[in-house]
């Protein structure tokens, strides 16, 4: 889970504690809690469960401690991203169940602008995606378990009108928030610390051009290159890469 106090995000190892029960629960509520191993603070949650013929699961879950996790977006993320994950993140302690809607929702709007996925049911825009392979193996693996993490099967609403409010299962609503986090990092930090990247190692091709190979007849071509790969400790491929960059950006050609 993420942590409500800090960035890191972490397995929780609950202790639960029975409260008691009442007519209107048809179950029990439960009290647990855990502390962040990173920051150490405590977290404590509130669990109405319900118990009928023999099968159980989770009516609503509240975090009690505290009250409303602290969103932390990356700072390249765009409007009206970031304002949806905070809104998403922020609505957790209240309502898991409103918070997870707000989490799908937001999840089916990144799929379609920033995937360019065709408009779908969910599980098929995240089938589409995960065919492009533009997502890391892993994040790719995740997106994949949204439908058995939630339940589908169960809830088929949540496929197929993303926003509807619909029960969660036990753990759903932040392991929806994680993944969203994930998902932003890939789609917005990234990219943007790549693009930093290249602009920073094309600036220093044209320094260095500038500086030390005034004539590319000279012979220095090579020398360049070596100065390059070695300041900027790149691969042979980056470092081809990136002089293709620098003289598509109208630098001096050095083949
Ligand atoms: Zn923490």
């Amino acid at each position: 889970m993420k942590c409500p106090h800090c960035p890191d995000t972490f397995t929780p190892n609950w202790t639960a504690q029975g409260v008691g029960s009442d007519p209107d629960t048809e179950g029990s509520w439960q009290l647990s809690w855990t502390n962040c191993p990173s920051c150490s603070r405590l977290i404590v949650r509130l669990t109405d469960r319900w118990n009928r013929e023999g099968r159980r699961g989770v009516k609503s879950e509240r975090l009690v401690y505290p009250t409303i996790p602290i969103p932390v977006v990356p700072e390249e993320v765009d409007e009206p991203f970031s304002q949806e994950f905070k809104e998403a993140a922020a609505t957790l302690g209240i309502s898991p169940t409103a918070s997870a809607a707000l989490s799908r929702r937001l999840l089916q709007h990144l799929l379609r602008e920033k995937g360019g996925v065709k408009h779908s049911k969910l599980v098929s825009e995240i089938k589409e995606l995960r065919e492009k392979n533009i997502l890391p193996a892993t994040l790719s693996d995740d997106l994949d378990s949204v439908r058995q993490v939630g339940n589908f099967a169960a809830h088929p609403i949540k496929n197929t009108e993303t926003e509807a409010v619909a029960d969660v299962e036990e753990g759903e609503a932040e392991w929806l928030l994680e993944l969203l986090h994930d998902l932003l990092v890939a789609f917005f930090v990234a990219p943007a610390k790549r693009r930093a990247r290249r602009d920073s190692l094309i600036r220093s091709w044209r320094l260095l051009a500038r500086n030390r190979c005034r004539s590319p007849a000279s012979g220095n071509s090579g020398r360049l290159r070596r100065e390059v790969r070695a300041r900027d400790q790149l691969s042979r491929p980056q470092c081809r890469n990136y002089q293709l960059a620098f003289c598509a950006a109208g630098g001096t050609t050095y083949a």
